[in-house]
């Protein structure tokens, strides 16, 4: 047997060398003992860690004593006959190998010493499922009829409500490509083409200020359908999604349940609720309001309402807890947060003497429940509850009603007021159809009207988010119009798309499955960078290979650009 791989681990009990050689299928041990060919054991005698070896020898099965159950091969090892150093190692600048209980390196290093930090069993496992994932999406869409095509990365602007990763032209100076936020103009042009169902694992590029769980490029699966309504686009993405966790060895059942934007906001306070957990956020307005409690009744009216929490078994919730669950809310910019605790008839917390103990429960807050509850409007409380709600369950945690909780957010506004301004922005994006009861009030509720927008949600986070799209030109301009763009900007921006439009479009619609994220959520992984082979930090920058990094100013010149410091 010939076998190639990695110093795993060495030791060396004096007469007997062993060797873990490893590879991308795991771990196989190597002997090599008194019996071995000298060149053999002189070169088992000093090989380091990380150096790559070529063995020949023969597999014998490991004394039962010496049998490991923990490792595939732990029953057998291979008696080398011949060892070679194929690929010396410098010390590693990070370790590999780890003991059970040792940390790992810190991540800055993980991800400048990348090549090691992958060869570690746990990232290789990542990029294998990866890899598994990304051929089951294929396979799956493609027996669906949908045909993989690949877009352009060098495009003109694809708004999808981030800043463009703008590349300069050389030889069209002062003019700049876009990097794609995604392929939606693409893939819509290729309806109206007539290519009918089109999918690809497309990287996307968003110029964000970064968050834990954002990278600046990103893999989508994205898909678009023609003669497509909602529940058929809804209907492919659940096909794949039950695909992949099927690939994983997850078994989830369709259809997923829906829940409408405005419930979702009413019930947790989020367009992505993690319903593995299922007590939602109530209105107190009405039995609260009667009973005079300083900290609401100045804040009361002007819509505002006050949105309450029954925690079952939040009577288990420390002083410190509720204190911290407070400054939480605070810093949303929330009023703060008010309890109380019930225990038997007994109410106790910051606004105990306006309950009795008969009040709470008719708000659902039974004995050893508490009671969390805040003042406001809904902008304000909404992200607050979403919170208070998200810590408790992080607090109290207990078993969820269920491992997997998927669901489907829909009917969501078309437009949302910019928080600034006041002024419509677009909820998806701007190319998303109106929903058809709702079109006739475009011009006169803009803020009023639902979108055939749809997102997927998998456990409180956003899996993907898809829509039927505008067909009709003359409302893709009414809807440009609404953004603030005058004919003649729509024209500059969109005009390849307005004529697409015109052309004898299909109806047509699609979704954008997170690719980074379902492969965390599969693999079970804490961070988004655990899953892709050569990530940016949050800061946005490659520690592998350096980049970004200054240009050299002859290049520059050549792009037409002078950089100002
Ligand atoms: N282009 C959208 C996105 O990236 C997805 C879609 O509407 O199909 O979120």
């Amino acid at each position: 047997m010939r076998l190639g791989g990695w110093v795993h681990r060495r030791r060396d009990l004096g007469g007997i060398v062993f060797i873990d050689l490893r590879d991308r299928a795991g771990i196989v041990q190597i002997a090599v003992g008194p019996g071995a060919p000298e060149e053999v054991r002189r070169v088992a005698g000093q090989v380091t860690s990380e150096t790559v070896v070529e063995v020949e020898g023969d597999v014998t099965a490991r004394p039962a004593s010496m049998k490991n159950p923990d490792l595939a091969t732990g029953d057998v090892e291979v008696q080398a006959t011949t060892l070679t150093v194929v690929g010396p190692a410098a010390t590693p600048a990070i370790p590999v190998a780890r003991g059970k209980g040792e940390e790992l390196a810190a991540e800055e290093l993980r991800l400048k010493y990348r090549h090691l930090d992958l060869r570690r069993p746990e990232m290789q496992a990542n990029l294998i499922l990866r890899h598994r994932l990304a051929q089951r999406a294929r396979r799956t869409l493609s027996d669906l009829g949908f045909l993989e095509i690949e877009t352009p990365v060098l495009t003109k602007p694809t708004p999808e409500g981030a800043r463009d990763y703008l590349v300069p032209s050389r030889v069209h100076p002062g003019e700049f490509y876009a990097l794609p936020q995604s392929p939606q103009l693409y893939k819509q042009l290729l309806m109206v083409a007539g290519l009918d169902r089109y999918f690809q694992i497309a990287r996307c590029f968003r110029d964000e200020d970064l968050r834990n769980d954002r990278q600046p490029e990103f893999t989508q699966i994205d898909l678009e359908a023609s003669f497509v309504g909602v529940e058929d686009v809804i209907g492919y993405v659940e096909a794949v999604l039950v695909a992949l966790w099927d690939e994983a060895g997850q078994a989830v059942a369709r259809p997923f349940p829906r829940i409408a934007w405005r419930d979702a906001m009413e019930r947790y306070g989020t367009d992505k609720p993690d319903l593995r957990y299922d007590f939602p956020i109530a209105d107190w307005t009405a039995q609260v309001k009667p009973l005079g409690v300083p900290f609401f009744q100045s804040a009361l009216g002007n819509g505002a309402r006050v949105r309450g929490l029954a925690v079952k078994g939040g009577g288990a919730l420390s002083r410190k807890d509720v204190d911290q669950l407070a400054d939480a809310a605070k810093q949303l910019g929330g009023a703060g947060l008010a309890w109380v605790k019930r225990q038997g008839e007994q109410v106790s917390g910051s606004v105990a003497k306006y309950f009795t103990a008969t009040a709470l429960g008719a708000l659902g807050v039974g004995d050893g429940d508490a009671g969390l509850m805040t003042v406001g409007l809904d902008r304000v409380t909404s992200p607050v509850m979403d919170r208070v709600r998200q810590e408790v369950i992080h607090r109290l945690g207990g078993a969820p009603k269920a491992a997997h909780a998927f669901c489907w957010v829909v009917d969501f506004p078309l437009f949302e007021p910019d928080p600034e301004t006041g002024r419509p922005v677009f909820a998806h994006h701007p190319f998303t159809a109106p929903h058809p009861d709702d079109v006739a009030r475009l011009d006169s509720d803009p803020l009023g009207c639902r979108a055939l927008h749809y997102d997927a949600v998998y456990n409180g986070s956003e899996l993907g988010s898809g829509s039927i799209r505008i067909t009709d030109p003359a409302v893709q301009r009414r809807v440009f119009a609404h953004l603030g763009m005058s004919p003649a900007e729509a024209e500059a921006r969109f005009g390849f798309l307005l004529s697409g439009l015109q052309a004898g479009a299909p109806p047509h619609g699609g979704f954008a499955i997170g690719f980074d994220r379902v492969v965390m959520a599969l693999a079970g992984a804490e961070s988004m960078r655990d899953v892709i082979a050569f990530p940016k930090t949050t800061a946005a920058r490659a520690l592998f290979e350096g980049a970004p990094a200054p240009a050299n100013p002859a290049d520059l010149a050549a792009l037409h650009i002078e950089v100002k410091r």
